[in-house]
């Protein structure tokens, strides 16, 4: 899965948004956090941020971005 990590803080592009072929984007408190089990893995998203926030969970300590993504999206 992506995930979005601390740059998208206040960042207002949403840009990611549009080009998410299934819609797994969600508003967090004070980010847009992805849906990890909705998301696809496509990749398309992370280009698109202009924050340069959005990360593969395949990087080093990512693991606490997946439970932060997952928490906000989970309460929709
Ligand atoms: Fe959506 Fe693809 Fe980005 Fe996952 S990697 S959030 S499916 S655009």
């Amino acid at each position: 899965t992506y995930v979005v990590t601390e740059n998208c803080i206040m960042c207002k592009y949403t840009d990611c948004v549009e080009v998410c072929p299934v819609d797994c984007f969600y508003e967090g408190e004070n980010t847009l956090v992805i849906h990890p089990d909705e998301c696809i893995d496509c990749g398309v998203c992370e280009p698109e941020c202009p924050a340069d926030a959005i990360r593969p969970d395949t990087e080093p300590d990512m693991d606490k971005w997946v439970e932060f993504n997952r928490k906000y999206a989970d309460s929709w």
